[in-house]
Order: structure tokens, then sequence, then C-alpha cells
């Protein structure tokens, strides 16, 4: 059983201690326990500062709110209201869904294959994982699904096709309200969308006046190297989605980014009891230091890198069993040519110390998403680690 942890490590109740590449499902991209962030909580929290406010105004939302501000839209020149949906990133999935029909006054949203946004029923019905969607028991409505970038090894001119049959009226497609993508599919299995699609996805909603959601979950805060994924796709959605370690602390926080015309909201319209997390913003303001200069950004991609290839080098010493290795700045995996293999090399690594996961439609991808401030020995070491665990399972 696990009992302590920081920052890439973590240790269990016999003191023995595991690399952490797995990092809360991307919610702690700067450690475990970071001191910063801890120090800030505990001064918070010594001072009988408000924890639990709804949505009433603090000192430390206005806090978080004025830095977030300051330090990610203003440099970016990006515009947008800013609203705390409810604790997770479902709930800002949830959020842009309901805004996107409440704006536009259309139903269908366009989903993509292998796409994860959430367990709700909202952002289930727009997860492209069937797996995942037969726990709803029954069909889900009202979406679309077109496949991801090079889903079809580019077989198909994606967008012509459906731009086609959007113009046609007898096609049976109505136009529909929104768009939701990630730039990265993390669940879906690390496929990373290329910019030049992603500006083709842009311009065709542009063209249809669809509106663009891009689901920064658990791509966004920095996990591909840049504060926001698409930002080097030189695209502005309409609405953006972000949670995961947007606290900085694994503690439960979430932003829908609303382009200020479409913030249609009445009050009350959409709220949540845990909106106003005061911790969070705390924790959340803390960590916006990170994003005050391009150093983390820099070493993401250089760690990136690095870890891509380690993985080229295990890829070509087992070719027979994986076929590739996909993804972006600090996100990426390994394709196993059968499902179980994935599983079987993640169990090996924990036997060596090592804390991974899988993702991908059928789990085949083994996935690696260490915390963005591991050092690089502790890079080194994990995938040392990895390459040990494929060799066991492989051999
Ligand atoms: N969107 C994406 C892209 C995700 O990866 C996830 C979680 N894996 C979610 C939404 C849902 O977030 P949560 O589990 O916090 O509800």
């Amino acid at each position: 059983m696990f009992r302590t942890a920081l920052g890439s490590r973590v240790h269990d109740e016999n003191g023995r201690s595991y690399l952490d590449f797995f990092a809360g499902a991307g919610a702690l991209n700067y450690g475990h326990n970071h001191p910063q962030l801890k120090s800030s909580l505990l001064l918070y929290l010594a001072d009988d500062n408000i924890v639990h406010s709804l949505d009433k105004h603090t000192v430390a939302k206005r806090h978080f709110l004025e830095k977030f501000q300051e330090v990610v839209l203003s440099p970016r020149g990006l515009d947008y209201k800013i609203q705390f949906p409810g604790p997770t990133g479902t709930n800002a999935v949830e959020a842009a869904l309901k805004l996107a029909r409440k704006v536009t006054g259309r139903q269908t949203i366009v989903n993509f294959t292998n796409a994860f946004h959430g367990m709700t029923l909202g952002s289930l019905a727009v997860t492209g994982n069937s797996m995942k969607r037969n726990g709803a028991g029954v069909p889900l409505n009202h979406t679309v699904t077109m496949p991801y970038d090079n889903y079809l090894d580019g077989r198909t001119p994606d967008f012509l096709l459906f731009e086609r049959l959007l113009e046609d009226s007898g096609s049976g497609i109505d136009r529909p309200a929104a768009v939701i993508v990630e730039t990265v599919q993390g669940e879906g299995g690390l496929n990373p969308a290329s910019a030049q699609w992603l500006r083709g996805l842009a311009d065709l909603c542009r063209r249809h006046d669809i509106l663009l959601i891009v689901d920064d979950v658990q791509m966004g805060c920095g996990r591909t190297g840049p504060f926001f994924s698409f930002e080097p796709a030189g695209i502005t959605p309409d609405i953006v989605c972000l949670s995961k370690s947007l606290s900085g602390y694994g503690l439960p926080l979430a932003l829908t980014l609303i382009r200020p015309d479409l913030d249609v909201w009445e009050p009350g319209e959409h709220n949540g009891t845990f909106r106003g997390f005061n911790p969070a913003f705390v924790t959340a303001a803390a960590a916006l230091d990170f994003w005050t200069d391009e150093r983390l950004q820099k070493e993401t991609l250089e760690k990136g890198l690095q870890v891509r290839q380690a993985l080229n080098l295990i890829t070509a010493e087992h070719s027979d069993v994986i076929t590739g290795v996909r993804g972006r700045g600090l996100a990426w995996g390994l394709v196993f040519n059968r499902p179980e293999l994935a599983p079987r090399v993640c169990e090996a690594a924990f036997e060596r110390g090592l804390l991974m996961e899988t993702s991908g439609p059928e789990g085949e991808v083994a996935k690696l998403l260490p915390p963005l401030t591991t050092s690089d020995e502790e890079l080194t070491e994990g995938l040392e680690l990895l390459a040990e665990s494929v060799q066991a399972v492989c051999e």
C-alpha cells in the first residue's frame, strides 16, 4: 500500500520506492507534494482562511483569477470568460457541451474515434471508446463520430467528406453545435493530431459556424510543452476545458474557458457544490509560478526528446511486438501488436519499481506520463526500468 510521495517518487508502507510515471493520469505535472505548493497550502490552512465557499467571492479565488489572466491568458493574447464548472474534468466538458447547445440552438456534437472526455452522460456521449460507452447501458444520442487524425492512415481526406455531407441537405447530417477534440488523445492511445489537421478542423468549424471545443483536461497545463496544447497549431478554440494539473497539487479543480460573447449562462444554469474549493485556488495560483518564464516548457520538450529516443531504441529491439512510438511533450506511448502485452509490461515495471498505465481502445498502449519536474537522472532510471520490463515480457 502506498503511503508517502514526493516529487516523482511514491513510497509504500514498507518503505519501497517507486518512480511514478503515471502522475495521477496527468494530475501531477509538478510531481507529488511540491514544496512551494505545499507551503502555500499549509500557510492558507494555518490561518483559518475559508475552505469551502460555493460561488462566493473569496480572496483566494480572486488571486487565482488575476494570476491566471496575467500569467496564462494575457501573454498569449487570449480573451476568455472563466467558469468554474465543478471539481473535475468531466464537469468542464459537460459545461462546454451544454453551453454550445444553448448558444447555437443545435443539438449535435461532433467527436472523434478513440476520444475520451469523461464518464458522465454528456461527456461519455462524445467518448469514442465503446467499452466505456457500454457503461451507459443504451446508446447515447446526438453525436457524430469522425475519424481522428491518421485514423484511416491518410486514406480519406478527413474534412472534405464531412463538409460535403454537411452541405447536402439529403445527407441527414444536421449542422452540429460544436466539435470537441483533444490535440493528443491520452486515453485513446497517445495519438497526436498534426498542427495541419487541427488547423483544418478549426477552419471547417469557422466556415460552418460550428463551435470548436478543445478538451485540454489531460494535455493542458504543460503536458505537451506549452501551457495549452493547441498553441503550436496556432488555433484559438471557442471553448477550452482544463482540469487535472490545474491545481498543481492533485486537488480537484476545473475550468471552462469561454469566448466572451458565448457566455449566455443565466445565474444557476450550471453549478455544483464543490466549485468553490479554495485550497485548490491557492495551490493553482502557486503553480502558475512555473509559467512566468519558458523554462518548464523548454525542459519538457527536451525531456520528451529523451523519452522518444529511448522508446525508439526499445522498439528497434522488439520490432516483432512493438508497432510504434506515439506522443508529444512528456506524454508517450509504446504500441504493442497484442493487447495483452501492454498490461504485462506495466506489471513487470511495477515489480521493478516503476508505475505506469495502459491506454488505447484495447489497452494495447503502454503509457508514460512522468511529472514534468522529473529530473534527468530519474527519467533515465525510469526508462531503463521500462526497457528491462519490455525485455522480461518479450523474451
Ligand atoms: N477529458 C480528458 C481528455 C481526459 O483525459 C479526462 C480524464 N482522463 C477527462 C476529460 C475527465 O476528467 P475527470 O476524470 O477528472 O472527470
